[in-house]
């Protein structure tokens, strides 16, 4: 794959960074979310590239616990949207969420409550540090589970002062405060003093992190927003990327290229 976008990183990959989200990007989506895993040669190849690279980085709505059990410690490892960061093999909660364990733990307890009296079989709780996920994926009517999904969590919300963010087949409440992949890309981009970056991603929840890249732009430095196509992409994230590639596969064929 020859690709005159790639040039700024293949020419200087000492000051240029890699961001990643993991579901649909480095791993199939697949119906239970933990059953994912990152697709075969990805954690090699991640590996690889941050001997070359400034930066490789994984940003994903999964804990961080998860994503360095699946990835090691090759890579730096955000979770739970920026929430939380592996730091030497441990996850820390960032100085932001910290405050909000207590309450999310409560909203927790009160969405089993909740959506247990809906009588929604498969409906999945996913709890992140302090986000927490609704999926209804598995739920056989998918439209009512969607319904009471967002009824439930609307009212939770309401009730603790919460955010809410709608993914693909899922609702999350998280505290209200500023974390995204954004402030990562931001971050991690000012840290290294970055003079490239790109990232790869899939769903609306990866648009923060292509905003970011239009900021970096702005100050100079040279961006590639890599949209991962798949049946449920939404049309909005491929009209933004600069690169359309394939599924996680298409992803490690672009890395591949970029070794
Ligand atoms: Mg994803």
């Amino acid at each position: 794959m020859k690709d005159a976008r790639l040039c700024p990183f293949l020419e200087a990959p000492h000051s240029a960074g890699l961001f990643f989200d993991f579901d649909g990007t480095l791993s199939e989506i697949v119906d239970v979310p933990s059953d994912a895993r990152p697709v075969e040669g990805a954690v090699e190849l991640l590996s690889r590239l941050s001997q070359r690279f400034r930066s490789v980085v994984i940003v994903s709505g999964r804990s961080a616990v998860e994503l360095v059990r699946w990835l090691g410690d090759g890579v730096e490892i955000w979770g739970a949207h920026g929430s939380q960061r592996a730091v030497d093999g441990r996850v820390v909660l960032t100085d932001q969420a910290a405050p909000y364990v207590d309450v999310m733990k409560q909203v927790k307890g009160e969405a089993e409550d909740l959506l247990s009296g809906e009588n929604l079989e498969g409906v999945v709780l996913e709890e992140k540090g302090v986000l927490l996920n609704v999926h209804y994926r598995n739920v056989p009517d998918r439209n009512a589970g969607h319904r009471s999904v967002e009824e439930v969590t609307a009212r939770l919300a309401g009730q603790h002062g919460l955010v809410i963010h709608p993914g693909r087949m899922s609702v999350e409440l998280r505290p209200p405060v500023e974390f995204s992949k954004a402030s990562v890309v931001r971050d991690v981009a000012a840290r290294e003093a970055l003079r490239a970056a790109a990232f790869f991603g899939d769903d609306l929840v990866d648009l923060p992190g292509f905003d970011a890249l239009d900021e970096l732009t702005e100050s100079g430095i040279a961006t590639l927003r890599v949209g991962v196509d798949s049946d449920e992409t939404p049309r909005e994230l491929l009209e933004r990327s600069d690169l359309t590639v394939h599924g996680p596969c298409g992803v490690l064929k672009l890395l591949r290229a970029l070794i």
